[in-house]
């Protein structure tokens, strides 16, 4: 069974950009008689709002796309999370840390540490700072919890079937290079402090609970696709193919954001335009 999803983030009105990457993911399930997922990936729950939501269903049903009625919501699905969470931390993947931003940045650009000093999917890498503490037996509640980068990758190689082309763990001549990428992605945050999942986890927690077989998206999300591997790895789920589309950019060539109303769609409907307008002006 072919199965794609759309997951936006009720934060914003949907720009052509997400008009685009539903389209695909609508028309490539529909060509092959399958079925169109809708995920709101509403876990900042700061920024995530109803009415988003509302207008988020409204623009994609204008745009002529039917997806599947079961629509998972990520704010209702924190025991899910929870549960996995627990697994990684049984399994001595995760570590606490209590690091502030500025802490990171002040450890990470520190004179004896600014050789190491770089930026991976998730910002700059984490200089490990809290990796080397006494073992923790129960999982303290007050602290983001951290994959330990090494352990993991060295559990994935170990792994059957360990996905290792697809992971980058590129094997040269024989031998598996980890080291790069270690260092290329660093320890990333898997729980925040409040106990709020990150969002490789929840991404890759929901595909695979729902089945989804193509994952169709931006390739501003290309190098994350890694963590996603491995954590499937990690967990024993069956990685999805992953097809990753240009980003739709304005007149200047930078990237729409979600604060750029003029691109809405929304704004597009109030000016008259139709379905059709909205694929041509994406090329599609
Ligand atoms: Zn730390």
């Amino acid at each position: 069974m072919i199965r794609t999803r759309f997951a936006p983030s009720p934060t914003g009105p949907l720009h052509l950009g997400h008009a685009y990457s539903a389209i695909l993911a609508h028309d490539f399930a529909k060509a092959r008689n399958g079925q169109f997922l809708v995920r709101i990936e509403d876990i900042d729950r700061n920024r995530a709002r109803p009415k988003w939501e509302n207008r988020i269903f409204d623009d994609l049903k204008w745009l002529g796309l039917t997806w599947a009625n079961s629509i998972i919501r990520q704010s209702e699905r924190s025991f899910l999370y929870e549960k996995v969470i627990n697994k990684l931390w049984a399994m001595g993947l995760l570590y606490p840390c209590k690091c502030s931003r500025k802490d990171i940045i002040d450890s990470a650009l520190a004179p004896q540490g600014f050789s190491h000093a770089n930026y991976g999917p998730d910002g700059l890498v984490y200089p490990g700072t809290c990796r080397q503490q006494k073992i923790f037996v129960e999982r303290p509640l007050d602290s983001a919890l951290r994959l330990n980068m090494a352990k993991a990758v060295t559990k994935c190689v170990d792994i059957k079937n360990c996905n290792v082309e697809i992971t980058g763990l590129k094997k040269d001549n024989g031998i598996i290079n980890t080291s790069q990428f270690i260092d290329s992605i660093g320890d990333i945050v898997l729980s925040r402090r409040n106990k709020e999942v990150a969002y490789h986890l929840a991404v890759v927690v929901d595909d695979a609970a729902q089945g989804v077989s193509h994952v169709i998206r931006g390739s501003d999300l290309k190098p994350a696709t890694n963590i996603h591997v491995l954590l499937q790895n990690l967990l024993g789920y069956s990685s999805p193919a992953y097809i990753h589309h240009k980003l739709i950019r304005d007149a200047d060539g930078k990237r729409l954001a979600k604060r750029d109303d003029a691109k809405s769609i929304s704004s597009f409907r109030s000016q008259g335009a139709t379905p059709a307008d909205i694929r041509s002006l994406v090329g599609l």
